[in-house]
């Protein structure tokens, strides 16, 4: 179990009555401050938002539907942050919180992991999204994660000049941060994109684990953490929490991360890792939305074997350029 995550319970277990109501910094709803965060009440939100609120069994579960939209909690699951948007796992900041029989959720996810989804942001009037940057991970004497005589490096840099093709015929700009087997620093990466003028910036990357090797297989996109908030990988690290460069595309970097997630979900048969927060060296600086994709484990034999396989890579990135296409198609739309 991550250690903040765990931390967080322990005060929650510690903590027995609610604080009083207090109108607090969550629009109009009604707010109480639990370890030292600002939570609102799952059916309050529901009803303001035009949800249906419906219980799984006794606290099993909650899900929220209406017309456009379904959102699952589970709430006998081991991790409480885990949200579940329109079939696409999201990962929240701060865990659900289960008390008297009502659950409550962050203000913070609210407005920086549901609402971008939800209620996507819209770029400035005639803003398009035309030029993308394309960031291979690793290169040179970085080679990434190695299994046997595969490393990662060169299999990002096969799914970017996939991806590169692909997105180039769909009609963008698109460039590499490396074109070849050299090391760029991690720094430079996203200064690349700005220095080319990038409307997005996707970071390619190829995971793997220790333990668990014959299980734990899937895809997980990441975008920047908050300010201030815990990230969601697995050192959950509080370290350098201020507010980043990165930051100031905060809905844009969560609906993109969204928008190409869903999209791997729905056109690869992969097992869901879910949207996740963390302040990677390569989206702290971005200036414009950016995401990395850790697009499946190079530990697992069977995932192993579709990653080397170029029609998969070939299936892997037209997934991608769907999500970036239904991500262009709605900010663009005007405001
Ligand atoms: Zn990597």
């Amino acid at each position: 179990m991550k250690a903040a995550f765990a931390l967080i319970l322990l005060i929650a277990s510690a903590w027995a009555e609610l604080p009083a109501f207090a109108r607090g910094a969550s629009g109009n709803l009604p707010s109480v401050e639990m370890f030292g965060k600002e939570y609102v009440r799952l059916s309050d939100w529901a009803r303001a938002n035009d949800f249906e609120v419906h219980w799984l069994k006794r606290d099993e579960g909650l899900q929220l539907t209406n017309r456009s939209a379904r959102l699952a909690f589970a709430l006998d699951s081991h991790d409480l942050r885990v949200a579940e948007i329109n079939g696409a796992e999201v990962f929240l900041v701060y865990p659900v919180v289960l008390r008297s029989g009502l659950a409550y959720i962050s203000a913070l996810d609210l407005k920086t992991a549901i609402k971008p989804v939800l209620q996507p942001p819209h770029n400035w009037s005639g803003a398009k999204v035309k030029t993308i940057v394309i960031d291979p991970g690793h290169g040179g004497n970085d080679p990434g994660k190695e299994e046997g005589s595969h490393q990662e490096k060169k299999y990002t840099l096969l799914l970017a000049q996939e991806l590169s093709d692909q997105l180039k015929r769909a009609g963008f700009n698109v460039s590499l941060t490396r074109m070849t087997d050299t090391r760029v620093e991690l720094p430079e990466r996203p200064d690349i994109a700005r220095r080319r003028g990038a409307d997005l910036f996707i970071s390619l990357h190829w995971n793997s684990v220790e333990t668990g090797r014959n299980e734990v297989k899937g895809v997980e996109t990441y975008c920047l953490t908050p300010a201030g908030a815990p990230s969601t990988n697995a050192r959950g690290e509080l370290f350098g929490a201020g507010t980043k460069p990165g930051n100031l595309n905060n809905d844009q970097n969560m609906f993109l991360a969204y928008s190409v997630h869903k999209a791997l979900l729905k056109n690869l048969d992969v097992e869901d890792h879910g949207v996740h927060r963390g302040r990677l060296s390569v989206l702290r600086t971005a200036e414009m939305p950016a995401i990395l994709i850790e697009g499946g484990f190079m530990s697992n034999p069977a995932e192993a074997k579709r990653i080397y396989d170029p029609v998969y890579r070939k299936q892997m990135a037209r997934a991608i350029v769907e999500g970036v296409q239904a991500y262009k198609a709605t900010v663009e739309q005007p405001r």
